[in-house]
């Protein structure tokens, strides 16, 4: 056996290896090897008392048996990686077993190399050569361990119990992607079960974000929330975010505010491609160490299931979008409208639309042939969505013929809008191998009491027709007859 005399802050010279097997004749066949290769050598017949060595010695490599008493090789390896003084030994796993599952344990266990027992005459020393390349002898001093070996390795197994349980947890929110903000709730709901910091929050990006997710135990700026979003360093502006206070902590209570403590963001990824982030904020404290572990575990199991939402939401823009413009076809559209007549009657805010249609265009695909058509209605498609403000709604309608939904806007501006929207369209860049301009004929009709979508849009369209027959390439607006009679009709009654 070695002498301890490699202890202190001393860097020894050579590297000190520990040989752990159950069988003496086997632990001799490896020690004999080792001997050639003028380590510092170590024994121990069994894990317990390999782990009672590692309370005051430093080791730089352990070749270990695997089938071994109550503490497996396996189990030792884990217990070495799990130690931040230890975690970076290298580590060989011996194995006389052929069952499988005696392979994947061993596999799995974060050893450097697993090797057959059959095979260690041939291969162990030259593995143990490649292993050991450029690393150097460690420093003899190490951070204090305590514990006994079975609370140790009870303490490993409590950890992958719990990243397990976690990592399942995280897998069963997969019944939650069809939902974005739904699926926000719950990710956040399991994160703070398992995380003690006073503020989380989600970012997804993706087809439907980016959005934020907050979820507060702390004192949250009710009133405004504004600035609780500033202080989480949310741009407010850009992103549609909620956020739930749960029931408050009294360790976050008392005038402690969201402001201070330092952040923490995790990544959620799959491959190359980050899918958003999970972070975590103290407030006035910093994080504790074990929840940023907890907030890395959730982010990390989170990548493939935040991927599914992804994938979902792809396929629903799909189900909503026209595939030549990328615009809303007219089913979404028709769906958008009924939702927008009733928000507009619930805040008492003026609506219009606006049904707009090529002039000529069947002219255009006969002259200029179908696909030079196709053209000319992705150009008109680009033009109109970069003319609209970002809450107004485009829509594809039907073949030539696109609706606009304005939202809170009075007639007054909604004429002068269709106006500049049709000379927009009319100066629409000419497009390869089209005609040289585009006219675009408009109905705009506004939203009146008891008017049902349907209706609106039938208004629209014959204010459209008239616009037509009038010569196209102009705007008529709905109802505007009989203003004009009624206005006329009121003045001759007043000048009577
Ligand atoms: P008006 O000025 O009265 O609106 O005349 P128009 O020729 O524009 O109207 P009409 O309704 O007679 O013709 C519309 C044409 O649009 C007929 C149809 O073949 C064409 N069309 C519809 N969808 C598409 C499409 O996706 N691509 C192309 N290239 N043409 C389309
Ligand atoms: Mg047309
Ligand atoms: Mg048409």
């Amino acid at each position: 056996m070695p002498s301890n005399s490699g202890q202190g802050s001393k860097t020894p010279e050579t590297f000190r290896v520990l040989v752990v097997d159950d069988s003496t004749s086997i632990r001799r066949r490896v020690v004999q090897k080792l001997e050639t290769m003028n380590f510092h050598i170590a024994e121990a017949s069994s894990g317990e008392e390999a782990l009672e060595l590692t309370l005051d010695q430093t080791f730089d490599l352990v070749v270990s048996d695997i089938e071994m008493g109550a503490i497996t090789g396996v189990q030792l390896c884990r217990v070495f990686r799990r130690d931040p003084g230890m975690a970076d030994v290298a580590f060989v796993l011996l194995t006389a077993a052929k069952d499988a599952k005696t392979r994947f344990w061993g596999r799995n266990a974060g050893a450097d190399v697993y090797l057959a027992k059959e095979e260690m005459d041939e291969k162990l020393l030259p593995i143990i050569e490649k292993l050991m390349e450029g690393r150097v002898p460690r420093d003899s001093t190490r951070p204090q361990v305590t514990g006994t070996p079975l609370e140790r390795v009870s303490a490993v197994l409590d950890d992958h119990l719990f990243d397990v349980v976690v990592a399942s947890e995280v897998r069963n929110l997969m019944d939650h992607v069809h939902d974005r903000i739904e699926f926000a709730e719950r990710v956040l709901e399991l994160a703070a079960e398992v995380i003690g910091c006073p503020y989380l929050v989600l970012q997804l990006l993706g087809p439907g974000g980016p959005t934020y997710s907050i979820r507060a135990r702390g004192p949250w700026p009710e009133g405004d929330p504004t600035a609780g979003l500033a202080a989480l360093a949310i741009p407010e502006r850009s992103v549609s975010a909620t956020h739930t206070t749960v029931e408050a902590d009294p360790r976050f209570g008392e005038g402690q505010s969201v402001v201070g403590g330092k952040a923490h963001v995790c990544e959620i990824r799959v491959r190359d491609e980050t899918l958003g982030t999970l972070q975590i904020f103290g407030g006035a404290h910093d994080c504790a160490e074990l929840d940023i572990q907890s907030a890395k575990l959730i982010a990390s199991a989170l990548g493939i299931v935040v991927k599914s939402l992804f994938l979902v939401e792809e396929t629903q823009l799909l189900a909503l979008t026209d595939s030549l413009t990328g615009l809303y076809n007219r089913r979404h559209a028709a769906k958008r409208l009924e939702e927008e007549i009733a928000r507009s009657q619930r805040n008492g805010t003026g609506l219009c639309v606006a049904m707009c249609d090529v002039d000529h265009f069947k002219a255009i695909n006969d002259e200029f042939g179908h696909s030079a058509g196709d053209r000319v209605l992705q150009q008109i498609a680009k033009s109109l969505t970069e003319y609209v403000r970002r809450n107004d709604i485009v829509a594809r309608w039907g073949g030539e013929e696109f609706l606009v939904i304005f939202s809170e806007i009075k007639l007054t501006a909604a004429r002068i809008v269709a106006e500049r929207l049709r000379g927009r369209l009319a100066n629409t860049p000419k497009v390869e191998g089209g005609p040289e301009q585009i006219t675009v004929s408009v109905g705009l009709a506004m939203l009146g009491q008891g008017i049902t979508a349907e209706m609106l849009i039938e208004q629209a369209d014959q204010a459209l027709y008239r616009a037509k027959a009038r010569g196209r390439n102009r705007v008529e607006v709905a109802g505007e007859e009989r203003r004009k009679a009624s206005t006329v009709m009121r003045k001759q009654a007043e000048g009577n």
